[in-house]
C-alpha cells in the first residue's frame, strides 16, 4: 500500500472543466495541490488550480513533464485516451487504475461486464451489422434505444426506435458506426450511487438519489428518493459490488433505473462513470463530505468518510444555458448555495452552474 500524500502534494487531474474545478476546490482544505491538464486555453478549473499544463492529451513530452510535476494523477473524464493514461501511468500511479477506462469507454464491454457480475441490466445486444440489428430487435423488442457504443453523452449517440421498421434508418442517423441494442425501460424513476472505494477496500456510498432529466441532460437531482430501504440496501449492494470488482480507487457514479417486477421494485444499471458524477453535486452542501473531498481522500490515501445528509431533504438543480442568468434570485433564497462554474458565455445545453437548497430539519 502507497503511504498517503502528505499535505502540500500535488495531485495531477486530466480535464479543465467543472469537475477537476469543484476537486481542487476541495483538495484545498486537506493542504493538497492540483495540477490541471487540459487541452484548452480557457478550461474553467484553471481559476482555482495550482499550477496547469495546456497541451494536447497526445503531447508525449507534455504528459511526462506533467508527471513529474505531480505525485498522483486522477481524472475528471472517462475518455481519457489510452495512450495517454499509459504515459502518466509509467511515471507515476493514476487512479483510479485506467484499466477501469477499458470497459466504461465502451457501453457493451461495460453491459457485459456488469452482466457478469450477476447484476441486472435492461436486455442488449451488439450491432455491427444489419443482420446483428435484425437479431437485437428480435431479442430486447421495440421500443428499444440504439446507442453508439463509445462517445455518447447526454442523449447524444442515441436514437429511440418504436417500430422495427425504424431501425435501419436510425443505424444510418448514428452513421453506422458500432452500436449497442437496449430495450426501451419501462422505469419508475431514476437514480444513482455516488460510491467511494479506498485503496483498502473500504467502500461509503452516499445515500440514495434521485434523478430527473431534461432534454437528456440531467436536470435535478433529490435526497432521499423515493425507494423503500430494500430498495436502497439493493442499489448500495449494486454499486459496492461493481466498485469491489474494478478493485476501484475513487468515486464512482453508478446510474440505475427503478423498475417494478409484481410488487417489488429492483433496479437495473443503465451505465458507470469512473469519476466524479454531476447527480453527486448535492453533496457539497448537504452532506457531511463531498463527493469531490472523497475522491482526493481516496485518491490520496487518506481515510474515506461516513457521508451523511444534512438537513430533511436536499435538492441539487443544473443551470443549464441562460438559466445562469437567474443566480441574483437564487442568491436571495434560503439555505441555497450557488455554484458558477466560471465558464464564460452561456450556450444551449451547456451545464454553467448549479444551486443546492438544503431544507433544514432531521
Ligand atoms: P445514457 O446516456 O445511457 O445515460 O442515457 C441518457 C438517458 O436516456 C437516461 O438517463 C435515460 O433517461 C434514457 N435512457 C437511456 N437508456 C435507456 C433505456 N434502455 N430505456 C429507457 N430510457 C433510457
Amino acid at each position: 500500500m502507497r503511504s498517503p500524500l502528505k499535505p502540500g502534494a500535488t495531485i495531477g487531474i486530466l480535464g479543465g472543466g467543472q469537475l477537476a474545478r469543484m476537486l481542487a476546490l476541495a483538495a484545498a482544505p486537506l493542504g493538497l495541490r492540483c495540477h490541471v491538464y487540459t487541452p484548452e486555453e480557457n478550461s474553467c478549473a484553471l481559476d482555482v488550480v495550482h499550477d496547469a499544463t495546456i497541451a494536447a492529451y497526445d503531447d508525449e513530452k507534455a504528459l511526462a513533464r506533467f508527471a513529474e510535476a505531480v505525485d498522483i494523477v486522477t481524472y475528471e473524464f472517462e475518455n481519457v485516451p489510452a495512450r495517454t493514461a499509459e504515459i502518466l501511468a509509467a511515471h507515476r500511479p493514476v487512479l483510479p487504475d485506467p484499466k477501469v477506462l477499458e470497459t466504461t469507454q465502451d457501453r457493451l464491454i461495460e453491459k457485459n461486464f456488469i452482466t457478469r457480475l450477476k447484476i441486472a441490466t435492461a436486455p442488449f445486444a451488439p450491432v455491427h451489422s444489419a443482420t446483428q440489428l435484425a437479431e437485437g430487435l428480435a431479442k430486447v423488442g421495440v421500443p428499444a434505444v440504439l446507442k453508439t457504443r463509445t462517445l455518447g453523452y447526454d442523449g447524444k449517440g442515441q436514437e429511440k426506435i418504436m417500430a422495427a421498421a425504424d431501425a435501419g434508418a436510425a443505424w444510418r442517423r448514428l452513421k453506422h458506426v458500432p452500436c449497442i441494442l437496449e430495450g426501451f425501460v419501462n422505469f419508475q424513476r431514476e437514480v444513482s450511487v455516488i460510491a467511494a472505494r479506498s485503496a483498502d477496500g473500504n467502500v461509503e456510498c452516499f445515500e440514495l438519489t434521485e434523478n430527473d432529466h431534461r432534454d437528456h441532460i440531467l436536470h435535478i437531482s433529490r435526497v432521499p428518493a423515493k425507494a423503500t430501504p430494500a430498495l436502497e440496501t439493493e442499489a448500495r449492494r449494486v454499486a459496492t459490488r461493481i466498485v469491489n470488482a474494478f478493485d476501484y480507487v475513487g468515486v464512482m457514479g453508478i446510474e440505475m433505473f427503478v423498475v417494478k417486477r409484481g410488487r417489488e421494485q429492483h433496479v437495473l444499471v443503465n451505465e458507470v462513470a469512473p469519476r466524479v458524477h454531476n447527480s453527486g453535486h448535492w453533496t457539497i452542501d448537504g452532506a457531511t463530505v463531498s463527493q469531490f473531498e472523497q475522491h482526493i481522500r481516496a485518491v490520496a490515501g487518506l481515510p474515506l468518510a461516513k457521508p451523511k445528509r444534512l438537513g430533511a431533504k436536499v435538492e441539487m438543480r443544473n443551470l443549464i444555458g441562460d438559466e445562469i442568468l437567474s443566480t441574483a434570485d437564487y442568491l436571495t433564497q434560503p439555505n441555497t448555495a450557488v455554484h458558477i462554474y466560471g465558464k464564460g458565455k452561456p450556450s444551449p445545453r451547456r451545464k454553467m452552474g448549479h444551486v443546492t437548497r438544503v431544507w433544514p430539519g432531521k
